[in-house]
């Protein structure tokens, strides 16, 4: 069998996305997923596309965000044509609501550091005219007006199905075992359904890069743990909310069929991917506080996924250092259906032998001794 471009390798809107753009430039592609499309922390995560509010400050992880997110109406456009998949990218814009004097000081200092990004403080009084439903105790809310969300599995899958469409081979059920490697050089991975060879390897498998170390035959692990996030939906009745809504770590984000969104507990060092009763407890209350009508809607599921963090919460995407043939992409922690199709296009310029442009240099993998040990 004839040796692929590039083998990558997980399923998740990381590899999935990586597959797609390396289709796109006619590159022959196999995308090998161990269980299935989504099945790991893409088939949970909340889908919103939200770099402003999701930034504690200026710097690499909003500028990258706010490229990503502007890549997305035309990638939508592209995969619903090409898989006939509809990602459902809605775009309403979100309210980061005040439930206290302290933390509306805290928003309209945030409004007034960051006057490029549109963002508007509202009184009580506009707040509940963009969304009635809430609290009438709130104290304010900051609205972003760009801010929006996609349906992360289905997100998932259409870019699966493109790169399928373009000539990409998918291989879901097939685990990677390890590296094949020629001296210095990665030419494939081992699977339980034999070698598959390739010039380029891209890691893309979130969490289990952490791993990725173990596959080149050294001690210990990348700088990539878990951080269990617990997510649920509502069905209201009639539909609550128009906009993503967020308050403190609480953030709803409305679907297209009315359901509602509950997310997120962020638990670190849980390698556990169960639901429990304290964390559905917990997003419940802090969800019928923000929205009182919320006590009144049916409850549709729970769920909870392990986010892959690295200690900067910035993703590792580069070269592996030292290894010709490896590129490392994971680790996008919080933030990884938002950067998808912005890792998508960097490895994809590594992969054309166009390096990391400068504005990507803190995703360096270097940038941890862990990778140049
Ligand atoms: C509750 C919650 C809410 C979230 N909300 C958002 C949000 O609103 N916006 C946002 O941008 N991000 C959000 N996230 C984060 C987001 O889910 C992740 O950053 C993103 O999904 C990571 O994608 P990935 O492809 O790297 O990982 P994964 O989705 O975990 O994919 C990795 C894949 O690799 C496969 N794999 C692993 N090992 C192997 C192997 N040896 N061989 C073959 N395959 C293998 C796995 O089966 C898996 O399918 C949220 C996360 C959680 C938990």
């Amino acid at each position: 069998m004839r040796a692929a471009d590039v083998i990558v390798v997980g399923g998740g809107v990381i590899g999935c996305a990586v597959a797609y753009a390396i289709a796109r430039e006619r590159l022959s592609v196999v995308l090998l997923e161990g269980e299935d499309v989504a099945s790991g922390v893409s088939g949970v995560a909340a889908g919103m596309l939200a770099p402003v509010s999701e930034a504690a400050s200026p710097g690499p992880l909003l500028r990258l965000g706010l490229a990503s997110l502007a890549l997305f109406p035309d990638l939508v456009a592209e995969l619903r044509e090409r898989s006939g998949i509809d990602p459902e990218l809605e775009r309403p814009g979100s309210l980061r609501v005040a439930a206290s004097d302290g933390e509306a000081r805290a928003l309209r200092e945030r409004d007034r550091a960051l006057p490029s990004f549109d963002l508007e403080w509202l009184d009580v009084a506009a707040a509940r005219q963009i969304e009635p439903s809430l609290a009438p105790g709130i104290r304010g809310a900051l609205f972003c007006p760009h801010e929006s969300h996609v349906r992360s599995p289905l997100l998932a899958r259409a870019l699966a199905v493109a790169a399928t469409t373009l000539g990409a081979e998918l291989r879901v059920g097939v685990p990677v075992r390890g590296l094949v490697r020629d001296g210095s050089r990665v030419c494939g991975v081992e699977t339980a359904a034999g070698l598959v060879e390739g010039a380029t390897v891209v890691l893309c498998t979130g969490l289990a890069a952490g791993q990725a170390r173990a596959w080149l035959g050294e001690a210990g692990t990348l700088p990539i743990a878990p951080v269990r996030g617990q997510i649920l939906s509502l069905a209201p009745r009639p539909p609550a909310l128009r906009t993503i809504v967020r308050s403190g770590s609480t953030y709803l984000v409305p679907r297209r069929d009315g359901s509602l969104l509950v997310g997120a507990t962020e638990e670190r060092a849980v390698f556990d991917r169960r639901a429990t009763a304290a964390g559905v407890a917990q997003l419940l209350g802090e969800a019928i506080r923000l929205v009182p009508g919320l006590d009144d809607a049916g409850f549709a599921g729970a769920w909870a996924g392990l986010r892959p963090a690295t200690p900067d919460q910035l993703p590792l995407v580069g070269p592996y250092p030292g290894l010709d043939g490896l590129v490392l992409a994971a680790g996008h922690h919080r933030s990884g259906v938002l950067l998808a199709p912005l890792t998508a296009q960097l490895v994809t310029g590594l992969v054309l032998g166009k390096g990391l442009p400068e504005e990507a240099a803190p995703l360096r993998p270097e940038r941890f001794a862990e990778v140049r040990a």
